[in-house]
C-alpha cells in the first residue's frame, strides 16, 4: 500500500458519500479501494455505521423471507383441501349415511344434531302424503331436494336447509 492511497483512506469522506455505495460496500461490489474508504468511515461514523446495520439486517430479513414464502398458490390449494374436507364430511350422501345410522349415535359431538335431525325426519315422514317413497320421504325431510341445488356447506347451512325445510312443512 503506497502513500497516496493511504492518504486517500485517511481523506474524511462525506455521509452523503459513503451511504450511497453502503448497499455495493455490504454486498462486497466496491474496488478495493473505495471498500477501505468506507470501512475507515464507518469505523468514524456512528450514523453511517447504523446505516449500514440497517441495511444489513433488511438484507438478511429478505433473504430470510425467500426460504419460508409459500409457493403462489399455496392459498389456492389450501382452500382446494378444507374443500376437500368438507365435501367429504358433508356431502348428501354422507349426511343421508349417518342418518341411516343415527339410531345408534356414534359420538357426543354428532348426537345433538343428529338427535335434531332423527326428530325432524320422523316427525316429516309422518306428515309425508300417502304414496311418498321411504326415499323420496327421506329426501324431503332432510332438505335434500333443496340441498342439491346448494353446494355442500357448513354444519349451519345444513342446519338451516333442516330448519327451512320444517317450518315450510308446519305451516
Ligand atoms: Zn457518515
Amino acid at each position: 500500500m503506497g502513500n497516496s492511497e493511504l492518504i486517500l483512506i485517511g481523506r474524511q469522506m462525506k455521509c452523503e458519500q459513503a451511504k450511497r455505495k453502503l448497499v455495493a460496500y455490504l454486498d462486497g461490489e466496491l474496488r478495493e479501494r473505495e471498500r477501505l474508504q468506507i470501512k475507515k468511515h464507518l469505523s468514524q461514523c456512528a450514523a453511517c455505521r447504523g446505516e449500514a446495520d440497517r441495511l444489513q439486517k433488511t438484507a438478511r430479513f429478505l433473504k430470510a423471507q425467500e426460504h419460508v414464502m409459500p409457493r403462489v398458490d399455496f392459498e389456492t390449494r389450501l382452500w382446494e383441501r378444507i374443500q376437500r374436507v368438507e365435501d367429504r364430511q358433508l356431502s348428501p350422501q354422507v349426511v343421508f349415511e349417518r342418518l341411516g345410522r343415527a339410531i345408534v349415535p356414534v359420538a357426543v359431538a354428532l348426537s345433538l344434531i343428529v338427535g335434531i335431525i332423527v326428530g325432524d325426519l320422523v316427525g316429516n315422514i309422518t306428515l309425508s302424503p300417502p304414496g311418498t317413497s321411504q326415499e323420496e320421504a327421506y329426501a324431503i325431510a332432510i332438505g335434500l331436494d333443496n340441498f342439491q341445488d346448494s353446494p355442500p356447506g357448513s354444519l349451519s347451512e345444513v342446519y338451516l336447509t333442516l330448519a327451512t325445510t320444517k317450518e315450510a312443512k308446519n305451516q
